[in-house]
């Protein structure tokens, strides 16, 4: 195999990248991860994580991702920054070309590019993350105790984050900018048990107000255009995720939604390219499970180089 061939190389940095460098470094591959666009992954956009195993005090998200950062160079995982364009898996070596022009060659591939929340567009909104907006019910639902939140969209995402801050919670909003819900029955169904769930329906929202802290937002009705002001504590995003796999189309067998579709976890449709982390999980999205693959992935990366030998 000619010298510039990597062993394996990792496509993103969150989580589930981050753990395959941990392994596929103690396991001697020397692996090269390229940090793509958002290096730390989403910890890094969110402040306390409460519900990662370890930290029973909480641990800040963007610490989180160096910490598994310093980790995974411990162990002789190298980094570059960029941006996986396009692959080429019809011959081997696997060939990954970054949107800098760079070139780069590899035995095995670790797709752990993640997805990304879509957010609303509007002003505000980024800077207040982690301080009033967030993209994850799961994780932050525990800060809004007491308090006045709403969550934005109609999907199952809407529904399982609604019913989850409605058990802490004094109020939730589910503002939707229509008159029906895309959820599933059983979903909507468990709206009912809440009593402090109210649905605003057709409606969208037009302003994010707050200027260190999220102080409320301006809701439209999608019907009249009348405008109102809602004050909020919490305002949670569940307008869905899209996985960043883009530069994958036509090169690995992806599900409708775009995610890479795997089997035996961490296998994907071509020998020797393994996915890990929320790119190939439209269900949980979790940093645990994300974790858990990437370990996965890079233990069957170590198995198919050695079979390969
Ligand atoms: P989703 O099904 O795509 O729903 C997104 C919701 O956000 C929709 O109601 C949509 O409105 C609304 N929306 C989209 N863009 C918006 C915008 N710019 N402004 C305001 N509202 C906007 O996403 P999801 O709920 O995250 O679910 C993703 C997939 O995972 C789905 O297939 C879902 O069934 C699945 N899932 C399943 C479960 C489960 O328990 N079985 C749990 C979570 C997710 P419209 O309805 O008007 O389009």
């Amino acid at each position: 195999m000619a010298k510039n061939v990597e062993k394996v190389i990792i496509l993103g940095a969150g989580p589930a990248g981050l753990t395959a460098g941990i392994y596929a470094g103690r396991d001697g591959l020397k692996p090269l991860v390229v940090e793509g666009l958002s290096p730390g992954g989403q910890p890094n956009l969110t402040t306390t994580i409460e519900n990662y195993p370890g930290f029973p005090e909480g641990i800040q998200g963007p610490e989180l991702a160096q910490r598994l950062r310093q980790q995974a160079a411990k162990f002789d995982s190298r980094f570059i920054s960029g941006q996986a364009a396009s692959v080429s898996f019809k011959k081997f070596p696997y060939q990954i070309r970054l949107s800098n022009g760079q070139s780069l060659q590899a035995q095995s591939v670790i797709i752990a590019t993640g997805s990304s929340a879509w957010f609303l567009g509007l002003p505000r909104e980024k800077a207040l993350l982690g301080h009033g907006v967030s993209i994850c019910a799961t994780c932050d639902a525990p800060f809004y105790k007491g308090l006045a939140v709403a969550v934005v969209g109609g999907g199952d995402t809407a529904m399982i984050d609604a019913t989850a801050l409605a058990k802490v919670a004094k109020r939730v909003y589910i503002i939707h900018r229509r008159d029906k819900l895309r959820a599933s029955l059983a979903n909507q169904l468990l709206l009912k048990n809440f009593s402090n769930i109210k649905i605003l329906w057709n409606k969208t929202i037009s302003q994010i107000h707050g200027a260190d802290k999220l102080s409320g937002v301006t809701v439209k009705d999608t019907q009249t255009g009348r405008l109102s002001r809602l004050k909020l504590n919490g305002l949670f995003l569940a307008i869905g995720h899209h996985p960043n796999t883009d530069f994958l189309r036509g090169k690995l067998t992806l599900d409708s939604h775009g995610y890479v579709l795997t089997h035996n976890k961490v296998f994907t449709s071509v020998e020797g390219v393994f996915a890990a982390g929320d790119v190939a999980d439209p269900q949980y999205q979790q940093l645990a499970s994300a974790v858990g693959t990437g370990c996965m992935a890079a233990l069957e990366a170590e198995n198919f180089l050695r079979q390969k030998k």
